[in-house]
């Protein structure tokens, strides 16, 4: 058998390649350089562009577009009502952010677990956590697969919760032919290189309701405003301005903004090539014995941000961590997403422990996503498939 490259083998690529990347083509620096060359930096017409764009691709009513995903988080936690004392369901398994939002606004993350194969946060768990203090949920369409909207939706009109929907993995995914973007209260986007779409750094919240829409809005600068209908003290001075509450500045720019226009046009391009890839990896991984593909659900019509590949100890003499290594040492560097969000230290210290979610800790132990983005070529993707089987057949128990 060929010797593995972490123990002096030849490595499957001489070039390493990491697990996601923007892709930049000409007529985006055009789009950007326009901007530098012409326009306004910020606060210019990009940004109500770059929202009706959003409009567009998601079907929601309003957008409103952010620094980047966390302060799209952040406002919409805010813009909920979450605050001391409140509840809200989170997604164990994903990036910090989804949970920080609910810290940042002063109420409580309650993890509920996801569903062991399709890895996305399990509606009976959600309703099993449900307490008078429960104010919302935050769910992430993990790897981009829709959530399930018609059961988590339900349980919102249940109990009276805001229901926001983390879709930073999302973008162009659809759920029972309706937009990601169309269906939470809200749904909160990022813009950061490695997700589907870029605007460098970046995010959006898309929400059908107008009340919401004007409170994103006023949060997203310092919570000051020049509407009198908001205003405490109204006047006819038309320099007046006043703050009404404690925002921030979170504003994208539109140096940003065009980017994010010219990447949003690509977006079904990109959301084909990715589905190439996915369908690629799914053909040539199940052949493998020693691996599990995520179940999709019918309803999810997935443009995949990320690609799980999911070890069966069982059928392995190395666990993950020499998995890992030794495709590594072949050069395809993967990346394992995520850390249960309460096993961080940070999380530790506020009295979270382990076994909270057990299909949650077990996937974690399990998984590391393979490089999934629009440039890779099909010989890209034969490496890695190359690679996989390599380190599956030489750690076959
Ligand atoms: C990327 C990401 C975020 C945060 O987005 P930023 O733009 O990096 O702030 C939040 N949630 C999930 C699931 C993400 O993948």
């Amino acid at each position: 058998m060929e010797q593995l490259a972490i123990f002096g083998g030849t490595p499957v690529r001489e070039q390493p390649l990491g697990y996601g990347k923007q892709w930049i083509e000409e007529d985006d620096i055009q789009a950007v350089a326009e901007v530098l060359r012409n326009g306004d930096l910020t606060c210019g017409p990009m940004i109500a562009a770059a929202e009706q764009k959003l409009c567009e691709v998601t079907g929601a009513r309003y957008a409103v577009v952010v620094s980047n995903g966390t302060a799209a988080l952040h406002l919409a936690a805010m813009a909920a009502g979450f605050g001391e004392g409140d509840e809200v369901i989170v997604s164990p398994i994903t990036f910090a952010a989804s949970a920080n939002c609910v810290l940042y606004c002063g109420a409580k993350p309650v993890f509920a677990d996801i569903d062991p194969e399709t890895y996305n946060i399990d509606p009976a768990a959600i309703e099993k956590l449900v307490t008078p203090r429960t104010r919302g949920i935050v769910a992430v369409d993990y790897t981009g697969q829709a959530v399930r909207h018609r059961e988590i939706g339900e349980i919102c009109r249940r109990h009276g919760l805001v229901f926001i929907e983390d879709a930073a993995h999302a973008i162009g995914t659809r759920y029972c032919g309706q937009p990601v973007g169309s269906m939470a209260d809200m749904t909160c986007f990022s813009f950061h290189p490695v997700k589907t779409v870029t605007s460098g750094e970046g995010g959006a919240v898309t929400t059908n309701d107008e009340g919401v829409y004007r409170r994103l809005l006023r949060l997203r600068a310092h919570g000051i405003t020049r509407s009198r209908e908001e205003m405490v003290h109204p006047t006819d001075a038309l320099w007046y301005n006043e703050q009404v509450e404690l925002g921030f500045n979170y504003r994208m720019t539109d140096i940003q903004a065009a980017l994010l226009i010219s990447q949003l046009g690509k977006l079904d391009r990109f959301a084909a090539r990715r589905k190439e890839i996915v369908a690629k990896y799914d053909e040539a991984l199940a052949e493998i014995p020693e691996v599990v593909l995520q179940r999709e659900i019918p309803e999810s019509d997935t443009v995949r941000h990320l690609y799980i590949l999911r070890l069966r100890p069982e059928r392995l003499l190395c666990d993950r961590r020499q998995f890992f290594d030794a495709l590594r040492a072949e050069n395809i560097y993967s990346q394992v997403h995520y850390l249960p969000v309460y096993w961080h230290s940070y999380y530790e210290k506020l009295g979270y422990g382990k076994g909270l979610c057990p299909n949650a800790e077990k996937l974690y132990e399990e998984i590391m996503s393979l490089p999934l983005f629009y440039g890779l070529t099909d010989g890209d993707v034969d490496d890695v498939i190359a690679a996989v089987k390599k380190v599956a057949a030489h750690y076959r128990r």
